[in-house]
């Protein structure tokens, strides 16, 4: 895909594994990349639109995203 934002996403160009830990793997080397990342907002808002459930997106660990779903659903009900 040409054009979105993916092409800027710095964990393809560093390290996409770290991105999704194993079951009580730490996210803290992904979030870390996200923060430096120019594209964390449209990856965040792209993660909860499409209720990514699995890896750390937008710099927000599996939980956090799950929360955020979740809060977002409530708004719209
Ligand atoms: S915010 Fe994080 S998960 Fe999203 S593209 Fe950037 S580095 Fe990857």
């Amino acid at each position: 895909m040409t054009g979105s934002w993916e092409d800027d996403a710095l964990c393809a160009q560093t390290d996409p594994e770290a991105h999704y830990p194993e079951p009580g793997g730490t996210s803290r080397d992904a979030k870390r990349t996200c923060l430096a990342c120019e594209v964390r907002p449209e990856c965040l808002e792209y993660a909860i639109s499409t209720e990514q459930r699995f890896g750390v997106w937008g710099g927000v660990s599996q939980q956090e995203l799950r929360r955020l779903v979740q809060a977002r659903h409530g708004e719209a009900a």
